[in-house]
């Protein structure tokens, strides 16, 4: 029984760990342990170590550290690449090596060995398109052409040039310090990608995302249904009620079965637990993504709205703050003045409570208003010799657009 608890610990302390790692700056998470094991996992631990190097090593190690560091983090590395391949690898490794030999099951037909391999080379393909295919880097040759696409809306975006490339920047582009390029339409650089997510390749980074998260639910219910034609063909149920005289409901037999899978197949256990959580955070990534991609935004310019609201309501708090001082220093002037009311001044609205900010984004906006039905049409952009389809989501009235270029390779883009 001990071993069975030593793998209940493990689980949860890896979903811990995971969850911290990946989503501990959440809002949710503000004040909580997950947040406190998030600064430690993410700054505090390294924060340590880099103390220690310092003490055991003198400058000279600080110094290495420092040099690993920024080849590590601020440079363009194949580091978490090999890390993902690893991990892909290592997994299916111990599916074929521990699961295979049960498939085909009672539940489970033979063709999954097959189908397995397929899902999981069709998740490398979408790593290496995203890895490897230009995010839409821009350079002399086509910034015209992105210029007319993006126009400035002079508010999170307006005309200037990129200090390094001394190229103008179009509007929703950004330059990648790790990637030393302009990048159009960018939404981030991804370091298990080792390149930046921008217009060209936003398309394979979501369908990335989607299809591992399709993966993992792939490989937890697989592992499920085949845990449970084991115990459908070694009658455990079976043999549990009459030879041990246990009752036969769910309440009695559920924790000697689950007693019986954790002893017996403890490796398919952990499989199974560590894709369902992992498919568990990819839905938040993919539910994520897919939101900005419905509201035609990036992630990069959610950041910018962030800061360009909050300094927005700074400025007004600051304007109100100053108009209730001369109101007061005016109150103050007047000879006579019959006082104010208790309940009237206590009733009385702050000014500080009439500041309101508004979002005036101009990338959300789509030609959804023209249509009033749910259709799909095609139409000819002249900018990025493209078809684009456009689909009309009538509940969000937004439009979705993806773009196939003519050479054949699928490309997409948020019209
Ligand atoms: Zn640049
Ligand atoms: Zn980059």
């Amino acid at each position: 029984m001990a071993v069975q608890w030593l793998l209940v610990c493990h689980g949860l302390v890896t979903l811990l760990v995971l969850v911290s790692f990946l989503c501990g700056q959440w809002p949710i998470f503000q004040g909580t342990f997950i947040h406190t094991i998030h600064n430690f996992l993410t700054f505090g631990a390294f924060d340590y170590f880099r103390r220690f190097v310092e003490f055991v090593f003198g400058s000279r190690g600080s110094n290495a550290l420092h040099l690993t560091q920024y080849y590590c983090c601020d440079r363009p590395n194949p580091i978490l690449q090999a890390i993902y391949l690893a991990i892909v690898g290592g997994t299916y490794y111990l599916i074929v090596s521990s699961i295979f030999n049960y498939i085909p099951g009672h539940y489970i037909g033979g063709y999954h060995r097959y189908t397995s391999l397929l899902a999981v080379s069709v998740g490398i393909l979408l790593f290496l398109l995203t890895s490897f295919s230009d995010p839409g880097t821009i350079n002399a040759e086509n910034v015209s052409q992105y210029l007319s696409v993006y126009p400035y809306d002079n508010i999170i975006y307006s005309e200037k040039e990129c200090s390094t490339c001394k190229i103008l920047k179009p509007a929703r582009s950004k330059h990648c310090s790790i990637c030393d390029r302009c990048v159009a339409r960018f939404d981030h650089h991804c370091g298990w990608m080792n390149n930046c997510i921008g217009e060209k390749n936003t398309l394979y980074f979501v369908m990335f995302l989607l299809w591992h998260f399709f993966l993992c639910v792939y490989g937890t219910v697989a592992i499920g249904l085949v845990l449970a034609g084991r115990l459908k063909e070694l009658e455990v149920v079976y043999i549990l009620t009459a030879y041990y005289g246990i009752e036969d409901s769910f309440r009695s037999l559920a924790p000697h079965v689950v007693q019986w899978l954790l002893g017996s197949y403890n490796t398919q256990i952990l499989l199974m637990v560590f894709l369902a959580i992992v498919s568990l955070l990819l839905s938040g990534f993919f539910g994520y993504h897919a939101s900005l991609c419905l509201s035609n935004t990036t992630t990069n310019e959610t950041f910018k709205w962030q800061d360009y609201l909050s300094w927005q309501r700074k400025v007004k708090e600051a304007k109100a703050s100053a108009e209730a001082l001369n109101a007061s220093l005016g109150d103050l002037r007047q000879e006579i003045k019959p006082p104010e009311s208790k309940w009237k001044s206590f009733f009385r609205r702050s000014h500080l409570e009439d500041v309101e900010i508004i979002k005036n984004n101009i990338y959300d906006r789509a030609s959804s208003k023209i249509f009033t039905r749910s259709f799909i049409r095609f139409h000819h952009d002249p900018h990025s010799q493209h078809i684009i389809i456009i689909i009309i989501n009538l509940k969000r009235g937004k439009d979705v657009g993806f773009v196939f270029s003519y050479g054949g390779v699928i490309q997409f883009s948020l019209v």
